[in-house]
């Protein structure tokens, strides 16, 4: 059974239970095997089973429950900008009618009270009903949807809450003649109740602000040659394979690789770095970065959805909707807040009215009150919020977090654990010296060598064929290849069978190495990698690989260090290897000649002492990047590096790592100073609200004021998390 998944956008939700209310109808469908919907970012992320139902069946399902539902196409990029402009219109609309009949209300209301005007109650009646009917309409639709699939939200607590204050003041004017209503303050609290809506929209909208900043990246056009010459086409017409021609200033329209010319490119918009990046002959270029000096022309590799900055956008897309574990105490206590605070509300009523005597407008005002001010909304936005800055903030540095669990794992990590090679030390060694057994030729050798290693992804084996190329050695062609993830390769050639790889790995083979053991003993000894090609029963010669180390190494060690974490390297390598490079890094632990499957299991004893991140380069070590807590693949880019991280780094760079983790814990401390004030905040106001004060201090809020303390509740959240722009990282 294959998945697949889509994307929804979701328009019309109004709070944190409506996507408990989304959730749990397109959970039901037939086929559909997770669902995660955003509130946030306004959209459902379903995971569903193509045999069994179709996107058009989930789109209709949503529709049924009233809200407005669209799949996303991967070609979409830029509309998801014009469905908030939308929003924010419709939102500005009822607002501006909401100012324009309640301002008016308000004045006569607390002004002329004393001396009210002619007819002022008919006045003000007037005055409200647009705004009860029209601007708070989505309140009572919001409610009535909510209703009739067995549930409540806010909604239904501003359609309680307006209602019961309007009807009464109805009651009032037509059968007690009264002066005193509570017209004005139900048309303040619904218009108060919008303006925070809007001002959530768009405070909402700057937290996934890096998407459209990316979105925008997306060039328009690109010079490609054809039939000999030189035209001008909207990439979207540009295939793989096709010539590209990029001159100074401009963007690079696609990803491709460079075949004549060198240049320097700007990539800060995909990478973080600020500095621009040398390119000649046979380097990648990533389309939507600028092109500075030099003029080149590219073959084109990667259009359209298969870019990098596309798949960038799709992961930053997905890791935004990907919950935090943190966020389902917010979900649980929303699921229940809505009835208790209607429970609440009557008792208040029941308790003022009933028990203490009290007028039945105070009691109605309380329990209205209770109503307005318990709205659970921000407590709801309190971690998507600060989540989509975070990881915003980690996307603009070229830091990809995969999501909110990644991001609260990340913010908990006690232990650090790094791969050697091409982690610690550069991905890019170099073959420094060898030796080769008398009666061979280090020609000869290096045929081998670089015919069996071409087939490996290996960094060791990468610098063995280079060493090929500099010394213009055409590799022998070999038959029955295999690898040994983390020993080393064999192959048959010409007829003999070959092995080239650790030293251990020859040993194991039966092939005696004694020969060649001092002189590899002694390179080991200076931090050098050393593998041995074997072939015909025989050791026959030794390369040294230089593996330095990466020159930021120490510099993310002793900041790692700092910041409470422990440290250790695993390698396939020798002892004398791995302790060298653990002193030239400042590692403390170390464990060598650990055989790939072995790295898992060391993994999971550092597990007993705390989460655990491993960093490696997801070729020979995925398992172990799979079973850490939060496994980083270094590579900047590569698709293994994208999809075997938790975490992943667009820039070949270690010291990324110690900002991930802090920005990670960063994010989750606004995550908990936001809950502590969306919790705090309904915890003080209800009380005061009811009325609890009433008896010693006199005080009893104005549903007004509440109205208004509650919108502005769920926008304090919201410009909390997006102070995290503020933070240094
Ligand atoms: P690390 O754990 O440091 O990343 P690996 O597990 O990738 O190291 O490899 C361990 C050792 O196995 C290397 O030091 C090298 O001696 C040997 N080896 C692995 N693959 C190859 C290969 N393709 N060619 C030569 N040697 C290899
Ligand atoms: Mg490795």
């Amino acid at each position: 059974m294959s998945m697949e998944k889509a994307d929804l956008k979701i328009t019309g939700m109004h709070c944190e239970s409506c996507v408990k209310l989304i959730e749990k109808a397109l959970g039901k469908v037939k086929g559909v095997d997770s669902v995660i919907v955003n509130f946030a970012a306004g959209k459902a992320l379903v995971n569903y089973d193509p045999a069994l139902t179709d996107p058009s069946r989930l789109v209709k399902e949503v529709e049924k429950r009233g809200y407005g539902a669209r799949l996303i196409e991967p070609a979409d990029t830029g509309k998801t900008e014009s469905a908030y402009h939308d929003e924010l219109r419709g939102l500005r609309r009822r607002l501006i009618t909401g100012a324009v009949f309640a301002v008016p209300a308000l004045v006569l209301g607390m002004f002329f009270m004393k001396d009210p005007l002619p007819y002022q109650s008919y006045i003000l009646w007037f005055l409200a009903t647009p705004v009860q009917f029209y601007v708070g309409r989505e309140f009572y639709l919001g409610a009535w949807i909510a209703l009739r699939n067995g549930s409540s939200t806010m909604d239904t607590l501003v359609a309680l809450g307006t209602s019961a204050a309007y009807f009464y003041s109805v009651y009032l004017v037509l059968f007690e003649g009264g002066e005193h209503q509570y017209f004005e303050a139900s048309a303040v609290l619904i218009t108060l109740v919008v303006l925070g809506k809007y001002l959530e929209a768009v405070s909402k909208h700057r937290t996934s602000e890096v998407i459209s900043r990316l979105e925008k990246l997306f060039p328009k056009e690109a010079s490609v040659i054809r039939n000999g010459l030189e035209v001008k086409v909207p990439v979207e017409e540009v295939d793989p394979g096709e010539i590209v021609v990029v001159r100074p200033g401009e963007q690079v329209p696609v990803d491709g690789e460079i075949i004549k010319g060198t240049t320097t490119l700007d990539e800060s918009m995909v990478t973080g770095e600020s500095v621009p990046v040398a390119k000649g002959v046979g380097a990648e270029v990533i389309g939507s970065t600028i092109n500075r000096e030099g003029s080149f022309t590219m073959k084109v590799t990667h259009t359209g959805s298969e870019t990098m900055l596309a798949k960038i956008i799709r992961l930053v897309e997905d890791a935004q909707m990907r919950k935090a574990p943190v966020q389902r105490f917010a979900d649980k206590v929303s699921s229940w807040f809505v009835p208790a605070v209607i429970v609440i509300a009557c008792v208040t009523f029941i308790v003022w009215f009933l028990v203490l005597g009290a007028a039945l407008s105070f009691a109605l005002v309380a329990a209205v009150s209770v109503l307005v001010i318990a709205c659970p909304c921000a407590l709801g936005l309190a971690t998507p919020t600060a989540i989509m800055v975070g990881t915003g903030m980690g996307a603009r540095e070229g830091i990809l977090i995969k999501g909110g669990d990644a991001l609260e794992t990340a913010g908990r990590l006690r232990h650090v654990v790094f791969d050697k090679t091409g982690t610690i030390t550069r991905a890019a060694p170099e073959v420094t010296a060898m030796k080769v057994l008398e009666g061979y030729s280090d020609a000869e050798c290096v045929r081998l060598a670089a015919g069996m290693e071409r087939g490996s992804e290996h960094p060791l084996a990468k610098a063995v064929v280079r060493k090929a190329e500099v010394m213009g050695i055409q590799p022998a062609e070999t038959e029955e290849f295999r690898t040994h993830t983390g020993r080393g390769v064999e192959a048959l050639i010409e007829g003999n069978r070959y092995h080239i790889g650790s030293l251990r790995f020859i040993g194991e083979v039966g092939i005696d190495t004694e020969r060649l053991r001092v002189a590899a003993e002694e390179y080991e000894a200076k931090g050098q990698t050393v593998v041995m090609l074997a072939g015909k029963g025989e050791a026959l010669a030794i390369f040294a690989l230089s593996d330095t180390v990466r020159h930021e190494a120490m510099e993310t060690v002793r900041r790692l260090h700092e910041m409470g974490l422990s440290t250790s390297m695993i390698t396939g390598d020798n002892e004398r290897v791995a302790r060298a490079i653990a002193a030239e890094t400042g590692i403390k632990l170390y464990r060598s000649e650990v055989l790939p499957g072995e790295k898992s299991a060391l993994i999971g004893q550092m597990q007993e002492n705390g989460k655990v991140a491993m960093v490696g380069d997801g070729i020979n070590d995925a398992p172990a990047l799979a079973h850490a807590d939060i496994g980083i693949a270094m590579g900047s880019g590569t698709d293994i590096a994208m999809e075997a991280g938790d975490i992943v780094f667009m820039r070949d760079d270690l010291s990324c790592l110690p900002r991930a983790i802090r920005l990670s814990r960063l994010t989750m401390q606004r995550i908990r100073l936001n809950m502590f004030w969306a919790l705090f905040y309904n915890t003080v106001g209800i009380p005061v609200a009811a009325g609890l004060l009433y008896p010693w201090t006199g005080w009893l809020l104005n549903p007004m004021i509440a109205g208004g303390a509650m919108a502005m509740s769920s926008v304090s959240v919201v410009l909390s998390s997006l102070m995290l722009k503020l933070k240094k990282f």
